[in-house]
């Protein structure tokens, strides 16, 4: 009987807290996404890989849901005219995108188009992105900030666009960028329209805490700031400084630290005001955080605030220290990337196998000669209790270690050693299960879990697709697509298809802490398995890279549509890199490889050592293969499904019943 229902799944995956009410189960047990949150409609996700796939499109996936990017525009923007209207609060908002966060261009406009009610505009931090940026179709009042260093062209570009009628605010980010901003500006005879970059004192917390405090890359000292402006009042040119800037790291995990930086900030914005200058925006910069653990908490993949508590912060801060100094309040600019596209796109990737730690593989049947050690074994193994789990256990390492050692001296012969090896693995295994009934389990045994857990292959790279795990250690919420009505029996770790060990994910998200293993169900033989990478669409699209030469994945753009069966439609279908695309990448190109091939090809022909027919064959077999995807193929994946019906530490066999037929 199936005693697991939808809400254990909900609960163990902890779907509710990181969801944001994006993500649902349906009672049939596959996940759900809710663009509009849950009181919208839902898309059942195996149903959008299903016509994915229909289309000859293989994964791994990338699914953009464009609508959760237009409601977290939305979201952003309502909670600050609420915020600022609720606290009666004199200027307005103006946020921007920085499009560092994601730079494909369907999501920029996608983020564009929804915040033209909200004015919305785009940050850049370097000249390509500015490139971008200025040929974007954005509202009249919106905003360009352009942050980062900035060579001569950087800054006319930024001036150019103002010309072009755009709001281009070019931020100093040093002391010798005012002096080139104002000679380059006099050049063109285009008037600038600055902001300058604070480095607080009060330091970020989380992860890109280096971002701010006085050994910040970015931003001006206080006497470096008052230098400015005596330049800028020298030259006659005050009223051009109309943004004070600060940032103190993405991911800032507690709003403590939050209200602290907007609060040194506005005190120093205040100041600047009476000193004369005519400001018009404080900008707070990125850093309002996702909470991809669910946890909320100031742990570095949570954050101990909602949205909402963010923005009703920023503006009472600013309008306390406005209210203090009896300035007026200025119009408030956020960057927040983040917590705009995080939300909006979901890795696929099939499991296309299983390795389980001593997967019996030899004959355990008992012989009349054995070495003692064998036997040995074999009585710890027919002996196992309750009361004795941590000395069999304590026993069985021993023995184990022995059998290395006689194998190194050349007393013990490869068969003994291996069956050793494998009643060791068996034993284990039996004691983790036993000590799941143990009122208190010693930690020896408790990290059994972690070292039994079957690594579950999975086709895609962690390097091209979740680099920040690999780099930072950064979680992300993994869950399966379907089968969550089914409980999940396996402890597993995740393995990447590249030749890397690092290739893998084995913490995961979990409510108290980080978890070393993910439950999932077992793999069912000529049945895919697919798994949700979710919360992936802040940083990973733009840094991945080509370990192993595994490039970009197919990705697919849905839009809601209430008039479709399934209530949505694929907009954009935007192929992964072929095989000839990586090659070319790095300076193979596809006509030298075949040429090459042919040539090697003729030479066998020629001496005999292959067949004309043949020849053509391989030809035809290599081009079709340059031009396909990197990843692994099906019919591969079926044969490892097969082969992956392993034992396993959590499937309900019983070993003790298994012990018997192998002893
Ligand atoms: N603004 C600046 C200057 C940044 O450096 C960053 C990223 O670190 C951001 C905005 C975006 O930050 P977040 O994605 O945390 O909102």
């Amino acid at each position: 009987m199936n005693s697991w229902e939808v809400s254990d799944s909900l609960k163990l995956y902890n779907i509710d807290n990181w969801g944001s009410q994006y993500f649902n189960i349906n009672p049939t047990g596959n996940l759900t996404v809710h663009p509009k949150q849950w009181s919208g409609p839902g898309i059942e996700i195996k149903t959008v890989l299903d016509e994915i796939k229909g289309r000859g499109l293989d994964s791994p996936v990338l699914i953009r849901f464009q609508d959760i990017l237009r409601n977290r525009v939305t979201e952003l923007n309502e909670a600050f005219s609420k915020s600022i209207a609720e606290a009666g609060y004199a200027g307005k908002y103006r946020g921007v995108y920085p499009i560092k966060v994601n730079q494909m261009r369907e999501v920029v406009e996608e983020i564009l188009d929804a915040g033209v009610p909200y004015h919305y505009g785009l940050e850049a931090g370097s000249k390509a992105e500015l490139a971008a940026v200025l040929s974007m179709n954005m509202s009249s009042e919106a905003l360009v900030i352009c942050n980062g260093y900035k060579d001569d062209d950087f800054i006319q570009m930024a001036l150019i666009g103002n010309k072009l009628g755009k709001n281009v605010l070019i931020v100093v980010e040093k002391l010798s960028d005012l002096t080139r901003i104002l000679t380059i500006s006099k050049k063109l005879n285009i008037k600038p329209r600055i902001g300058i970059r604070y480095k607080l004192s009060t330091r970020g917390s989380g992860k890109w805490k280096g971002s701010s405090g006085e050994l910040a890359k970015f931003g001006l000292t206080t006497p470096e700031l008052l230098h400015a402006v005596q330049i800028l009042k020298d030259e006659g040119q005050e009223d051009i400084f109309e943004l004070l800037h600060f940032h103190i790291g993405s991911q800032v995990t507690n709003i403590q630290t939050i209200k602290e930086a907007v609060k040194e900030a506005t005190r120093l914005y205040a100041k600047l005001v009476k000193m004369g200058l005519s400001l018009q925006y404080i900008d707070v910069g990125g850093g309002l955080g996702v909470d991809y653990d669910g946890s909320r908490t100031n742990f570095q993949s949570s954050i101990n605030y909602s949205l909402e508590e963010y923005v009703s912060d920023v503006v009472y801060s600013i309008k306390e220290i406005c209210d203090a100094e009896g300035v007026r309040e200025p119009n408030i600019v956020s960057e927040s990337g983040r917590a705009v596209v995080a939300h909006h796109s979901v890795l696929l990737v099939d499991v296309f196998g299983s390795i389980a730690l001593g997967e019996r593989a030899s004959s355990l049947a008992k012989a009349s000669d054995e070495p003692d050690l064998v036997k040995e074994i074999r009585y710890i193994l027919e002996n196992l209790t309750h009361k004795n789990l941590l000395e069999s256990y304590h026993d069985a390492v021993q023995r184990k270690d022995e059998a290395l050692s006689m194998f190194k001296f050349g007393i013990l012969s490869l068969e003994d050693r291996a069956k050793v090896e494998q009643l060791f693995w068996i034993i284990s295994r039996e004691i983790f299960k036993l000590s799941k009934d143990l009122k208190y389990t010693p930690e020896e045994l408790r990290d059994l879990g972690t070292t039994l857990a079957d690594q579950y292959i999975c086709n895609f790279s962690v390097f091209q697709s979740l680099l920040d795990h690999w780099s930072i250690g950064h979680l992300f919420p993994i869950a399966p697509i379907s089968r969550l009505d089914e409980k999940p029996v396996n402890e597993t770790v995740l393995v990447d298809v590249t030749c890397d060990s690092d290739g893998k994910i084995s913490k995961f998200i979990d409510l108290r802490d980080i978890r070393n293993t993910l439950p999932l169900h077992r793999l069912l033989e000529g049945e895919s398995y697919t798994l949700g990478v979710f919360l992936i669409g802040a940083y990973q699209d733009i840094m991945g890279d080509l370990h192993n030469l595994f490039g970009r994945v197919n990705e697919v753009h849905v839009f809601l549509d209430d008039s479709e069966p399934n209530g949505y439609y694929i907009e954009e279908v935007i192929k992964g890199h072929s095989i000839s695309d990586v090659l070319d990448w790095i300076q193979y190109s596809s006509p030298y490889l075949k040429r090459s091939l042919k040539l090697k090809i003729d030479d066998c022909v020629k001496k005999g050592e292959i067949k004309p027919r043949e020849g053509v064959e391989y030809q035809d077999f290599y081009d079709e293969v340059l031009s396909g995807y990197t990843y692994i193929k099906n019919d591969m994946r079926l044969e490892n499904m097969t082969r992956s019906s392993s034992t396993n530490i959590n499937n309900d066999q019983d070993l003790k019943g298994k012990k018997l037929e192998l002893i």
